[in-house]
């Protein structure tokens, strides 16, 4: 959000500058520069947050670069514009710090390579009526310093705050793992009946001066630092044992329990032991148990990943395929997934009823999954109409705010025995749907 406003600011302020000095192609570039800032201002207010530092990691050397083409500096002064390469290089580099090798390498080289060039040789347009006016690039030399130091000193404050920030919720999280702090919520998963057939166990940490901790703030770090191989096992080992109290039960010995698999959780050499381990331990029927894993696992190694979920498939255990949609897994390789389900991503359910190409993409991961033969899932169904339009589209299985959030399992319980689904605002369509929610509890 911030980089948007920044942006659109400098192009405003730049864009006038080189109308009032007669620069048009100059101020059209900065209309381009306004337009980028609104679109990222766009992608932020959409919460597509990686679309926008993809987008911008890519039009911001572009432009420096384009820029410096036209920064010719008088003579016996240096140009000052490619110092905005170090900042996107740095703030690159940080951003995608735990992302691929192009975002975090690749992008960064190049920024620093345009930075050599630019500094070190007079490549550029030359044509006085098109380059930006001699006393204005004077100016510019120091603008262009000045708040390209500026750039670099946010930059290294928040890469310093975020550090410390990280050493501190490191400590915190080695405290949580030996005090067992952490718990279970569990979100009830609907058939097309209404009926609750199983539940997707999520890990909280409710942290006494912190507050309950988004899993969404400590998983990534907790992968980034290997404790996410302790924490999935404390996930595993206690979804387990409630799988285990829930076959003893005649009213939910039909239940299926979902856990999700972190990419560095699978990869571990010890992962498929330590998994045949805790079902062995806590005595649950494998079928019973399904593993959810995201396409980021399904680009490399392919080989080895398919091997190790054949062996636990072996079992009996399940697998699921998580928030498919958002990653860039080949549609090729996906039949060589011994998957059971997939589940479509929340945020093309999010988005579907008002945007075209998301209820495209919907559909046609329902019909990709049923010649598959793979079973179906939507995640973050909120509202009855996107129900209707889910199972219109052939959809089986739901699991959202509309029905349930995740819930500790003493509401989880009561969930199951008063069928207390929480549906927001039924429609009449679902009159069918209402009553078979209730009967979930017999
Ligand atoms: P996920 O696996 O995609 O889990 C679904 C997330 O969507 C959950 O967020 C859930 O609370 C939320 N959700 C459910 N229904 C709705 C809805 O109708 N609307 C919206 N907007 N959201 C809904 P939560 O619990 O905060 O978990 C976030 C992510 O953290 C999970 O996404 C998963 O990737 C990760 N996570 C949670 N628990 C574990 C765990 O035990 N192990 C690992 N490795 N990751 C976990
Ligand atoms: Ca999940
Ligand atoms: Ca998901």
């Amino acid at each position: 959000m911030g980089s948007g406003i920044i942006t659109i600011l400098i192009g405003m302020g730049w864009g006038t500058a080189f109308v009032l000095f007669d620069r048009p192609l100059l101020a059209a570039m900065h209309v381009v520069l306004i337009a980028f800032g609104v679109c990222l201002l766009w992608l932020a207010y959409q919460r597509r947050l990686k679309a926008a530092s993809l987008l911008a990691a890519h039009f911001l050397p572009l432009f420096i670069a384009v820029s410096c083409l036209f920064d010719n500096v008088p003579e016996g002064v240096h140009r000052a514009t490619q110092m905005h390469f170090l900042s996107v290089a740095l703030g690159g580099y940080f951003v995608y710090r735990s992302g691929g090798i192009y975002m975090k390498y690749v992008i960064p080289a190049l920024c620093l390579v345009g930075f050599a060039v630019f500094s070190n040789t007079s490549i550029g347009i030359h044509d006085p009526a098109l380059v930006i006016p001699e006393n204005v690039a004077a100016i510019g030399v120091w603008t262009n310093t000045i708040t390209a130091v500026i750039e670099l000193t946010f930059i290294v404050l928040i890469m310093n705050a975020d550090l410390s920030v990280r050493r501190m919720m490191d400590v915190e999280m080695r405290k949580a793992i030996a005090n067992g702090d952490f718990a279970l919520h569990y979100q009830p998963q609907f058939n097309d009946a209404g009926v609750v057939v199983g539940a997707e166990a999520l890990i909280r940490w409710p942290h006494a001066k912190m507050g309950n901790i988004p899993p969404a703030e400590f998983i990534p770090l907790a992968e980034e630092t290997g404790l996410i191989v302790p924490i999935g096992n404390w996930v595993l080992r206690a979804a387990c044992a409630q799988l285990a109290q829930w076959e003893v039960q005649p009213e939910t010995r039909h239940l299926t329990m979902s856990v999700n698999v972190s990419a560095s959780q699978f990869r571990q050499p010890d992962f498929v032991q330590g998994v045949c381990e805790i079902v062995r331990l806590s005595g649950v029927t494998p079928s019973k148990l399904k593993l959810e894993l995201t396409e980021s696992m399904f680009i490399d190694n392919i080989e080895a990943t398919i091997a190790k979920m054949n062996t636990l498939r072996a079992i009996g255990i399940l697998w699921s395929l998580d928030d498919f949609g958002t990653g860039y897994s080949s549609l090729s390789v996906l039949h060589r997934f011994p998957l059971r389900q997939i589940k479509i991503d929340k945020a093309f359910v999010r988005d579907m009823l008002t945007n075209r190409s998301n209820m495209v993409v919907t559909e046609a991961i329902i019909t990709l999954a049923e010649k598959l033969g793979l079973q179906v899932l939507a995640e973050g169904v909120e509202t009855p109409q996107q129900l209707d339009r889910l199972r219109e589209a052939g959809c089986v299985m739901y699991q959202g705010y509309l029905f349930s959030p995740p819930v500790d399992i003493a509401a989880f319980g009561k969930l199951l025995t008063t069928g207390a689904g929480k549906i927001a605002e039924p429609a009449p369509a679902h009159a069918e749907l209402q009553p078979a929610l209730l009967r979930s509890a017999s």
